[in-house]
C-alpha cells in the first residue's frame, strides 16, 4: 500500500490528564482508495470522552482529542469509494475499523472484533502509527465502510448524538426484545438515558426513568416516560419491587446496583451501559433467588447503527441538544459531573475554525 499523503487539522484536545482540553493541531491522512474525507460540522459531547480524556479507565494515550457522535459534510473520497461523494451528508460513530474477518465482525458485530475494534479516538492508528483522535476537530478521515447516511428529514446537529446515546440505547432494547406489554426501566437521565427513555417508549413499553435528578421529572414524561421515580428515596423504589421485565442501566458514577436488581421480576434483565470506573457489587442473592440476569452491552455494529438512524428518520427521533462553542468544553464537562445535561451538549464545530 502507498503511504497517504498527511494534512494538519485543527482539533481541541487534552495533553495530559488533568490539563483542560485546549486547541492544538493533529494531523490525518489523505482519503486511501477506500476512504471518505469529512468536514465535521458537530459533534456530541458524551460521558466517556470526559473518562478518556481524564484517564479514568486507564490507557489513555496523550494528546488526546475525544469525540465520537460525528454529522458532517463529505470533502473528498478515494478512488473506490461507491456510497459517498463530495457535498454529502455523513456521520461517523464509536468505530472507525475493525478486523473485518473473525466471527463478530463476519456477524455485523463489529464493536466486538476479536482483533479489537479501531475505536474514533485513542485507538491505535494503523496509518499514522499512533492513535486515532475523534471529532472535536475540523476533519475526519474514514473508511467508507464505517461511515453512515443521515436521514434527511432531521435536524444535524440533533442527530449527532444517535452516534452513540443513539446506538447505545436502542442496540441493547432490541437485543432483549423490548416492546409491547414489558415494564422497562432507564437508570439515569443523561445522554445515554434519555435516548433510553425515547426508544423504550417508540417500542411500545411502560417506561420507568429512575433518576437521582426531581427536576428532571416534567422533562422524562415529556421525553416519554410514563412514571417518574426518584431513586434516593427507599419508598418510592420498594414499590416496585419484583416488578420489571428490563432495566437499562445509563448511570456513570458509582451506585447501589442491588437497589435495582431487586426491582426484576423472575427472569429479568439488568443490563449495564454505563461505565463506572469502580466495579458494581451485585449480591448473589439478588441474583439466584429469581434467576435474574446481570449483563451489559457496547455501542452497536454498523448495520444497526444505521438501521436506527434509518428508525429514527421514519420516527422524527433525534436527541435533545444544548449547543456550545468549542471554548466551553471545559465547562460543559463540569456540568456533566453534576449530572446538568439537558440532555446532550453538541459541539457548533465552526466555533472551531474562528
Ligand atoms: P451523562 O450524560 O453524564 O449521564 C449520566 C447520568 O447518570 C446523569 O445525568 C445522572 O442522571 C446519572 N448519575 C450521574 N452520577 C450519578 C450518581 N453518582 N448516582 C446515580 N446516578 C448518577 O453520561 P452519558 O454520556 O449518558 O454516559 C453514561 C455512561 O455510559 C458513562 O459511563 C459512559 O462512559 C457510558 N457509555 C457506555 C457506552 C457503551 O457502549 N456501553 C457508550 C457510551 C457511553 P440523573 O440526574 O437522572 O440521576
Ligand atoms: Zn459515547
Ligand atoms: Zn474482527
Amino acid at each position: 500500500m502507498k503511504d497517504p499523503v498527511i494534512f494538519t487539522t485543527k482539533a481541541f484536545g487534552a495533553q495530559t490528564k488533568s490539563s483542560p482540553l485546549a486547541a492544538t493541531t493533529i494531523e490525518r491522512r489523505t482519503p486511501t482508495p477506500h476512504d471518505v474525507q469529512i468536514e465535521i460540522l458537530y459533534c456530541g459531547v458524551c460521558h466517556s470522552d470526559l473518562h478518556t480524556v481524564r484517564d479514568e479507565w486507564g490507557g489513555t494515550v496523550y494528546p488526546c482529542v475525544p469525540g465520537h457522535e460525528i454529522v458532517g459534510r463529505v470533502t473528498k473520497v478515494g478512488s473506490d469509494v461507491t456510497k459517498f461523494k463530495p457535498g454529502d451528508i455523513a456521520a461517523v460513530g464509536c468505530m472507525v475499523d475493525s478486523c473485518r474477518s473473525c466471527p463478530s465482525c463476519r456477524e455485523g458485530l463489529e464493536q466486538f472484533c476479536e482483533a479489537g475494534m479501531i475505536q474514533t479516538y485513542n485507538s491505535p492508528d494503523k496509518y499514522s502509527g499512533g492513535v486515532t483522535y475523534g471529532g472535536y476537530s475540523e476533519n475526519i478521515v474514514v473508511s467508507e465502510d464505517f461511515v453512515l447516511r443521515v436521514p434527511e428529514n432531521l435536524e444535524l446537529a440533533a442527530v449527532a448524538p444517535l452516534l452513540c446515546a443513539g446506538i447505545t440505547t436502542y442496540s441493547p432494547l432490541r437485543h432483549w426484545k423490548v416492546g409491547k406489554g414489558q415494564k422497562v426501566g432507564i437508570v439515569g437521565l443523561g445522554g445515554l438515558g434519555h435516548m433510553g427513555v425515547k426508544f423504550a417508549s417508540a417500542f411500545g413499553a411502560h417506561v420507568v426513568l429512575f433518576t437521582t435528578s426531581p427536576g428532571k421529572t416534567k422533562d422524562a414524561l415529556r421525553l416519554g416516560a410514563h412514571e417518574v421515580v426518584i431513586s434516593k428515596n427507599p419508598d418510592e423504589m420498594k414499590k416496585h419491587l419484583n416488578s420489571f421485565d428490563f432495566i437499562l442501566d445509563a448511570v456513570s458514577a458509582d451506585h447501589d446496583i442491588n437497589a435495582y436488581l431487586e426491582l426484576l421480576k423472575r427472569d429479568g434483565t439488568l443490563t449495564l451501559i454505563g461505565a463506572p470506573q469502580k466495579p458494581l457489587g451485585a449480591s448473589a442473592f439478588n441474583l439466584i433467588f429469581k434467576r435474574r440476569q446481570f449483563a451489559g452491552s457496547l455501542i452497536g455494529g454498523i448495520a444497526e447503527t444505521q438501521e436506527m438512524l434509518d428508525f429514527c428518520g421514519q420516527h422524527g427521533i433525534t436527541s435533545d441538544i444544548e449547543m456550545i462553542k468549542i471554548d466551553q468544553i471545559n465547562e460543559a464537562y463540569e456540568r456533566m459531573l453534576k449530572s446538568d445535561v439537558k440532555y446532550r451538549f453538541v459541539i457548533d464545530m465552526a466555533s472551531l475554525k474562528k
